[in-house]
């Protein structure tokens, strides 16, 4: 009697239930609108499975979309009674769709210069394993961009790694005038402060045995000699590298920021970080804007100890042409794979010439910082922090702490960006100073082992990124990729927040470990909070926009170590297909001679570097622009570069 009287509860609930929902999707398609007839959907996606990103409706069958917003999502009964005669069917055939990836924290137009040079990264990124493939993979760069080459003068290689090539050293002058003796050759390692170049790079920066170190940098020599090798460091390098990129001017820069959304694109990012814009790069994003050449929204974080008034001026709750400056950007430390990272006790065991007890220093003062807090909170506008070791933290913390004693009511959303050192009480004064952890657990891959050996040594190095601290304390959290420092790979992304495997299979701070959705959250749904756009983005719910990623394989129901291994198939922005995966590229540089955007690259690189003697040249426009406080951020040097491009013709001509 019981259960018959269950089932029919059942039966006559679920009744309610579907008139309910019918009556529901009636009213959102006709008679809760303004526009009674103009309501059917223009496109519906269904026969996939559908990971809306809502717990209180986690999947879908179907999903409508209307002018470039969700019109309805649920059954497929449900969601087709929007469609009318002119409604288009997307058949999924069995893919996973996801809300749009947000970038939590990237340099978009960083990648997109790092897109158009030769891939120098190591596997799995790229091929390069020592002094020989770095050489071949050059070779094959310069033969599948001859014409470019040729037109522009220049070889630019990104993100060689000494410490993963089989010779652990840096290739030098000789390992590249094997390759060419009349272009200048410029690699730029993985770390943004360190180039390799060959000789003629060097003869046209005017680098010679009678050079003398300038302050902040070296000229390494070869052996026994004053003669230079090749390989410069900080601030011997920095001149020569943006002369040489900086004459792209501000067309080129412009290429790089579309080139940038391209690539975050296919890695199914609607949404990109410029996470420290220099003021030049604010204007150039806003021209591409303007032309109506994004098709994906950008949002800037200019630094803020550099002109504080295009922030104030620029910052924009709402994108004006898929660009809006969104706060500030502030920078307390260095790298800590690079024993930059300003910790609270000294490394474990760094490899350098480092004297006992270094802990790391601060890239910006105190006062700078406390000020730098203090008027992002005066100014009502939000602030991203790159902070990685404990004392930076310490810092920031103390620092925000006192801003909000000022400012209690205000809800600007502070975030911390790396917190890649961070102690577990300092997780609860995140939490209790609601400040934003937007933590960079794809460490754990790259740099799991090297933090083991080396940073902070095999106990600490489990609490890298600590997400499981909080998760425990019930805090939403961000998953970054910091490209082009690593490739804006989604799902490396995913797959690290998730596994915490490292390049050598270990499991870096198992407890840290989180499900499938949380990974997913984190660069979704918590990451448009992280932008105040969560009205907008990061889940699929009628009234949200139709960014969607479509991936080849559902993350949540296959074996979590094969992650890594699903594909971005499709990107959809608005309503709108951007990114269609149509090889096995995905992920690698097309030449950039198939890169339609390569050709206006040309025509802003025209004139021959040969041109010019560029040691004759004035100290680039960058020397200006330089943030004082972050000498050793790698994400700096290259907003920097790509700065020297967007600044170096802007209003005064070269000499
Ligand atoms: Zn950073
Ligand atoms: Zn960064």
């Amino acid at each position: 009697m019981r259960a018959g009287l269950n089932d029919l509860t059942d039966v006559v609930l679920k009744k309610m239930m579907a008139v309910f929902t019918a009556g529901l999707a009636i009213c959102l398609v006709v008679f809760c609108s303004s526009e009674l007839v103009a309501q059917s959907a223009q496109k519906i996606y269904h026969n996939g499975k559908i990971i809306t990103v809502n717990d209180t409706a986690p999947t879908a069958e179907a999903v409508a979309v209307r002018d470039g917003e969700i019109l309805a999502v649920g059954s497929k009964t449900d969601v087709l009674r929007t469609s009318d005669e002119k409604t288009e069917l997307v058949d999924l055939r069995g893919r996973t769709m996801l809300p749009g990836f947000v970038d939590a924290h990237g340099h978009v137009m960083g990648g997109g210069l790092q897109a158009l040079s030769a891939n120098l990264l190591s596997p799995p990124d790229g091929q390069v394993r020592d002094i020989p493939s770095l050489q071949q993979t050059l070779r094959d760069w310069m033969k599948d961009n001859r014409q470019a080459v040729e037109k522009v003068q220049l070889v630019v290689g990104f993100g060689y790694d000494n410490a993963q090539l089989a010779e652990l050293r840096h290739p030098d002058r000789d390992d590249l005038d094997v390759l060419s003796t009349e272009v200048p050759i410029v690699l730029v390692h993985q770390s943004g402060h360190i180039i390799s170049v060959n000789s003629k790079a060097l003869e046209l920066g005017g680098i010679t045995k009678d050079s003398v170190n300038p302050a902040g940098g070296v000229i390494r020599r070869r052996q026994n000699s004053q003669e230079p090798n090749g390989v410069l460091e900080e601030t011997a390098a920095f001149p020569l590298l943006f002369k040489l990129v900086g004459r792209v001017g501000p067309e080129g820069a412009a290429i790089f920021l579309r080139a940038g959304a391209d690539r975050w694109a296919s890695f199914g990012y609607t949404t990109a970080q410029d996470g420290r814009s220099m003021p030049d790069m604010v204007k150039i994003m806003q021209q591409v804007a303007a032309a109506g050449d994004l098709e994906i929204d950008v949002v800037a974080y200019p630094d803020v100890l550099v002109d504080r008034n295009v922030i104030k001026q620029e910052f924009n709750p709402n994108y004006k042409n898929r660009f809006r400056v969104g706060g500030a950007k502030l920078t307390i430390d260095g790298s800590p794979q690079g024993f930059t990272a300003w910790r609270d006790q000294p490394y474990y065991n760094p490899v350098g010439d480092y004297p006992p007890g270094y802990a790391g220093y601060p890239a910006a003062q105190a006062e700078q910082v406390i000020d730098a807090i203090n008027w992002a909170f005066s100014n009502d506008l939000q602030i991203l922090t790159h902070s990685n070791g404990e004392a930076a933290s310490d810092l920031l913390i103390a620092a925000i702490e006192a801003a909000r004693k000022v400012y209690p009511q205000k809800k600007l959303r502070p975030v911390l960006i790396h917190g890649q050192f961070l102690r577990e009480d300092q997780v609860d004064s995140l939490q209790r100073l609601d400040i934003i952890p937007s933590l960079y657990p794809m460490h754990t891959f790259y740099w799991g082992d090297w933090h083991r050996e080396h940073t902070v040594g095999p106990e600490l190095a489990d609490d890298i990124s600590p997400t499981g601290w909080c998760v425990e304390r019930g805090m939403r959290f961000t998953s970054h990729h910091d490209a082009p420092v690593a490739n804006p790979n989604s799902m490396r992304v995913l797959d690290a927040t998730v596994t915490r495997r490292s390049r050598s299979g270990d499991i870096i701070g198992p407890s840290h470990r989180v499900d499938v959705m949380t990974g997913i959250k984190a660069m979704t749904l918590w990451a448009a909070w992280q932008h105040f756009e969560e009205d907008r983005k990061g889940s699929i719910e009628v009234g949200k926009l139709a960014d969607f990623v479509i991936l080849d394989k559902d993350p949540t129901s296959i074996d979590v170590n094969t992650l890594d291994q699903i594909k971005v198939t499709e990107t959809i922005k608005e309503g709108k297909t951007i990114y269609l995966m149509d090889t096995d590229r995905q992920g690698q540089n097309a030449p950039a001679s198939n890169d339609p955007s390569f050709g206006k690259l040309l025509q802003a690189m025209s004139r021959p570097i040969s041109d010019r003697d560029l040691a004759n040249d004035q100290p680039p426009v960058l020397a200006a622009s330089i943030t004082p406080g972050c000498p050793t951020c790698v994400c700096g040097t290259l907003s920097q570069l790509v700065n020297a491009a967007a600044g170096s013709v802007g209003g005064k001509p070269e000499q």
